[in-house]
């Protein structure tokens, strides 16, 4: 059993906390909570255990924490750090490293806190036995899964993504714009370095910008190939690879509201929907040269990152089959 802890109990990490439960190869130790909330209320009724990372307002709610983050650190053979931006990478350096124990971070950090970002089905292999890795973030995520797959197929000159993208998670009170469309007025925009830093030797050009909106964010992606395609066998890739959904009018599934709805419909844990959602109907391939391939995408940003943390706990803690994995995974996520 892999003794895996939680630090940073919010959007990603109860998610992920969640999903190291439901692994059979997996045993959480604990979840950390900084302050009082209602996560730390229902942490504590799914039995996870609670550990305090410094002076909490956890005993004056009625809450008696298992111990402090340092206990939780004695006991884990590794740590999911899903705390905000920057946090992570200080954790590394304070918490994580002097007590030699591996760690995930997430998508807030540099790549250069790790040296190693992941996405499993495009590079598993080189978080193998690592100390660090980061998760990249939900974009770079989404972006990573259908370009991996289009690159294997026909090999990619040049891509040019523009990323539509929620303003606030849900839940989120603090975020917006509640009535703006905001560019990111830099070019490119992170996303498209960030995912070189998995695709390698993807030429990649991305822009930006934030609507009002709570549910996922929308990719438009124009992708010049150096083998010519045509619109069928670009469906039967996407629908043959791995943690992406091919998603269609005709099933009414013509919006990222439509798409929370079915997850929710189907059962999944808090709605979530962890593969990348693409439009069969906006699949096209310019027909005179036949090299060049459009297409749109849906991301769930509170759950695509999430299996991909726990390929990433095997890869760390050296289970050699990336595959393997990923099946493991999809399993418990009921992903087919
Ligand atoms: P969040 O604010 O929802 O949750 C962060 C949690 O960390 C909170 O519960 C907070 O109380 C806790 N925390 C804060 N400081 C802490 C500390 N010093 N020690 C322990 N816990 C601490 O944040 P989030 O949205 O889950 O983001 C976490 C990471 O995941 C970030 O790097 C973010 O960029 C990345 N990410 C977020 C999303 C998203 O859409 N929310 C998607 C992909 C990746």
């Amino acid at each position: 059993m892999i003794k895996v802890g939680l630090v940073g109990y919010g959007t990603i990490g109860k998610r992920v906390a969640d999903a190291v439960a439901m692994q059979k190869d997996m045993k959480l130790i604990g979840v950390t909570a900084h302050s009082y909330s209602f996560n730390t209320e229902v942490a504590k009724q799914k039995g996870y255990r609670i550990f305090a990372v410094g002076e909490t307002d956890l005993k004056s709610n009625g809450i008696k924490p298992d111990g402090d983050i340092n206990n939780m650190l004695e006991e884990a053979d590794i740590i999911v750090d899903a705390t905000p931006k920057d946090i992570g990478r200080d954790n590394i350096e304070r918490l994580y490293r002097p007590k030699k124990i591996k760690a995930i971070v997430q998508g807030g950090e540099k790549h250069k806190t790790t040296s190693t970002s992941f996405v499993a089905q495009c590079n598993y292999n080189e978080a193998l036995n690592k100390d660090y890795a980061r998760i990249v973030s939900c974009n770079t995520t989404g972006l990573c899964r259908t370009l991996d797959a289009v690159n294997k197929r026909y090999g990619i000159t040049s891509v040019h993504a523009t990323m539509i993208r929620r303003g606030a998670d849900p839940w989120d009170i603090y975020h917006g714009p509640i009535n703006a469309i905001v560019p990111v007025l830099e070019m490119p925009s992170h996303h498209g370095p960030d995912v070189q830093t998995v695709l390698h030797n993807v030429e990649i050009f991305t822009t930006a910008l934030s609507v009002p909106s709570t549910l996922m964010h929308l990719h438009t992606l124009t992708v010049d190939l150096k083998k010519k395609a045509n619109m069928n066998d670009v469906v039967e890739l996407f629908k043959n690879s791995t943690r992406i959904r091919v998603v269609r009018n005709a099933e009414h599934l013509r919006s990222t509201a439509e798409i929370m709805e079915f997850a929710r419909d189907m059962g999944r844990l808090r709605g979530d929907m962890p593969e990348i959602c693409v439009w069969e109907e906006a699949i096209g391939v310019i027909s005179n040269t036949h090299n060049k391939l459009l297409y749109m995408q849906a991301v769930h940003q509170e759950s695509d990152v999430v299996p991909e943390n726990i390929d990433c706990i095997r890869a760390m803690t050296g289970f050699k089959d990336g595959e393997k994995s990923i099946q493991m995974t999809n399993k418990s996520f009921g992903i087919k």
